[in-house]
């Protein structure tokens, strides 16, 4: 049996922002169920304090670079593995997990440095690791430190590491100066090392020093062994590519299940899917649509507004999209541009599209519900959880097919456009839009996709044979 220490910036329910955080609240509890021991290190936030209060370690000293940081490690209550806490309230008791109306944090390299180093702490004291799984460049450093730091710390001997890569438009970019800052060589700034132009990467640490790189679907792992799809790093994912994988996500159904879902209008299923309607018109109604929007398609969003999410598309399409006599409601936050763009649209057409600019869980939920088509139009997308919920809803997407999206979602559950262009997303949302109205049809599309299984035990599996691999 191997023991398996994670490493992350966020997990749910404790912190979230994305994708990643679903991840690291659901999969350890799964590889657990493989024989493995798994534990879980992230900050403690403050939106965390509350859910980890119970300290397991204090005064625990950790030096990084000249500094000296009296932490101390909480543990939450009732997790089916140990989830760590690392507090340290000046770095971590803020609101914002990465920044606020400022920007970016600008100690966020100390900040996630520190997360590193306290996690071979944690495996000294609390939780021996035979692996560090580190996930994004918020955990890269753990491999430099393992290497150059404590190389010669027989508490350490034999340890392997795994990065996986959830989304590599994040590369951790910092001036050269933090090197010292956060007690690594200076010989380190080398391009085939820790240098990425100029700057310092972390998640570049987590590439060159893992003994191995996987990343969140096998198709996303092709792409970013190129230069279209690989940020500058696709040289190095290319040269370490025998040790490189893709390991799909997984859904975790106990709380994205429509049959027992506690936010929507009414619970449905792949046998009994016609309470699907009622949701549709909470929808509408919650979202200020006529509700002649009944009959005609209602097409959802609910994302991060990035670049990353395509929505470019559609300010290039609107006028086309709304004579098609359709309706969209959108869920999201993130990016002013992007804020921008949707404000943009349902001020433009103010009877066919719903907006709500925020994060905003439980209606996330019932739009995943309520909507007739899901779009996701991604430039790119490592995984994406969207487009596997909406199989789940009965509510086929309507998908770029790039990393994740096209390993998930096929023509009998949804409908695929491969150009990056207003033109082709048209085109598929015109298909979705044909095939809905041909309602036998439609009904038996969402039967398939609602039976499609991305659970995470199938995940599970593959990382217990990837970590067997590294353990030889
Ligand atoms: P990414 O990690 O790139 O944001 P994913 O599709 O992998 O994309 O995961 C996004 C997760 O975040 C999903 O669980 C999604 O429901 C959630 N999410 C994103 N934006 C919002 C929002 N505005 N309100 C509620 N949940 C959101």
């Amino acid at each position: 049996m191997s023991r398996i220490l994670m490493v992350a910036s966020e997990a749910t329910p404790f912190a979230t922002t994305g994708g990643l955080a679903d991840v690291v609240g659901s999969l350890p509890a799964e590889i657990s169920t493989n024989g493995h021991q798994v534990a879980v290190l992230i900050p403690r936030y403050g939106r965390a304090r509350e859910a980890a209060a119970r300290p397991v370690w204090t005064n625990l000293y950790i030096r990084v670079g000249s500094r000296v940081f009296n932490t101390s490690i909480y543990r939450a209550e009732d997790t089916p593995v140990p989830y760590y806490f690392l507090d340290y309230p000046p770095l971590y008791d803020r609101p914002g997990l990465y920044g606020d109306e400022n920007g970016d944090f600008p100690d966020n390299p100390i900040r996630f440095g520190l997360l590193s180093r306290a996690a071979l702490e944690v495996a000294r004291y609390l939780f021996r690791a035979d692996i560090f799984h580190c996930h994004d460049w918020q955990a890269g450093l753990v491999p430099a430190y393992l290497h150059n730091a404590l190389n010669t710390d027989p508490t350490f001997t034999g340890c392997k590491t795994l990065t996986t890569i959830h989304n590599l438009g994040y590369r951790g970019l910092y001036h050269p100066g933090v090197l010292a800052e956060l007690g690594l060589p200076a010989h380190l700034f080398r391009p085939d090392l820790l240098e990425f132009w100029g700057n310092v990467s972390f998640l570049k640490s987590g590439l060159v020093y893992a003994d191995a790189i996987n990343t969140v679907s096998p198709t996303y792992a092709r792409e970013i062994q190129t230069a279209e799809f690989g940020e500058g790093l696709d040289g190095l994912l290319r040269a370490r590519g025998a040790v490189l994988s893709g390991i799909l996500n997984g859904a975790d159904y106990s709380r994205w299940d429509p049959a027992t879902d506690p936010f929507i209008a009414a619970n449905y299923s792949a046998d009994n899917p016609v309470p699907k309607r009622e949701c549709k018109l909470a929808l509408i109604r919650e979202f200020g649509l006529p509700e002649a929007a009944m009959d005609r398609p209602l097409l959802g969003i609910v994302s991060r507004f990035t670049g990353q999410k395509g929505f470019d598309l559609i300010a290039g399409l609107a006028n086309d999209l709304f004579n098609q006599d359709v309706y969209l409601v959108a869920l999201g936050s993130g990016e002013p541009q992007y804020e921008g763009l949707f404000r943009w649209l349902a001020g433009q057409y103010p009877e066919r599209v719903g907006l709500v600019i925020g994060y905003n869980e439980a209606l996330s939920h019932r739009v995943e519900a309520g909507a007739d088509i899901f779009l996701m139009p991604s430039r790119y997308e490592p995984c994406g959880l969207n487009q596997i919920y909406s199989l789940r809803y009965g509510t086929p997407p309507v998908v770029r097919a790039t990393g994740g999206l096209e390993d998930t979602v096929d023509e009998e559950t949804g409908f695929k456009f491969r150009d990056f262009s207003s033109w082709a997303l048209m085109n598929a949302i015109r298909e979705a839009c044909a095939a809905w109205e041909d309602r036998k049809a439609w009904a038996k599309r969402m039967q398939i996709g609602m039976k499609r299984d991305f659970s995470w035990h199938r995940s599970a599996q593959s990382y217990s044979e990837l970590y067997q691999r590294l353990l030889g």
